[in-house]
């Protein structure tokens, strides 16, 4: 089936930035600790708890954030007030190389972002990024979505948005786990975002920034 759209997933995908990722995880851990009064090693043991327990229901790289918050008490709200509160232009800059790649992706593809984060977070790291949100024809954040991903209806709603069908899309992801294996399961193709090679049945193709897509996006075809 040719490929007729391209989905992807923002943080670690479009753009990796530990720093980012840090000043995030840092504004929950503040949260919790106000909500639940722990602290210091108390709050990391909880953490590193809640992280084990979901490695083993398969979330083996890194489990979603916010699956994490969730688990340590934290609602919907809370997290993305808590993770809304950064500014990611102090963490990311501006990637001329991925817009323009995207640009020439759009001559032949449709394009979708599929996010876990807010409309405001969103909005956020795209200004940092200098990328203008038309390059995409569909834009789906935490705002939209009844169920964030891994949940499979949050990858139905983005192929039906895009009026294709799973088997023309293809989710690209850096997660395994929330990005690709529900993307696999209704039969989209996937690829990973890894500076390392992973071997899972879920992903068909993998490289390392999203530039290469331009050149390698045929051997999915
Ligand atoms: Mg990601």
């Amino acid at each position: 089936m040719p490929v007729k759209a391209l989905i992807f997933d923002v943080e670690g995908t479009l753009f990796k930035s530990k720093s980012l990722t840090d000043a995030y995880r840092n504004q929950v851990l503040k949260f919790v600790s106000e909500k639940t009064g722990l602290d210091g090693e108390a709050l990391l043991r909880e953490v590193r708890r809640v992280i084990s327990e979901l490695r083993r229901e398969g979330y083996e790289q890194r489990p979603p954030s916010t699956l994490i918050a969730e688990r340590l008490g934290v609602t919907k709200e809370e997290f993305y007030s808590a993770i809304d509160a950064v500014d990611p232009a102090d963490h990311v800059d501006p990637d001329p190389e991925l817009t323009s790649v995207l640009k020439e992706l759009k001559k032949s593809f449709k394009l979708a972002v599929l996010t876990n984060l807010s409309r405001k977070g969103l909005t956020g790291v795209l200004r940092a990024l200098r990328l203008s949100e038309d390059v995409f024809d569909v834009v789906l954040t935490a705002d939209d979505l009844e169920a964030l991903k891994p949940h499979v209806s949050a990858f139905i709603k983005v192929v039906e948005a895009l009026g294709v069908s799973p088997e023309e899309a293809v989710m690209v992801g850096d997660i395994v786990a929330s990005d690709l294996s529900p993307a696999k399961s209704l039969g989209m193709k996937t690829v990973l975002v890894s500076e390392e090679q992973v071997d899972s049945p879920h992903v068909d193709l993998t490289v390392r920034h999203v530039a290469e897509l331009k050149n390698k996006i045929r051997l999915l075809q």
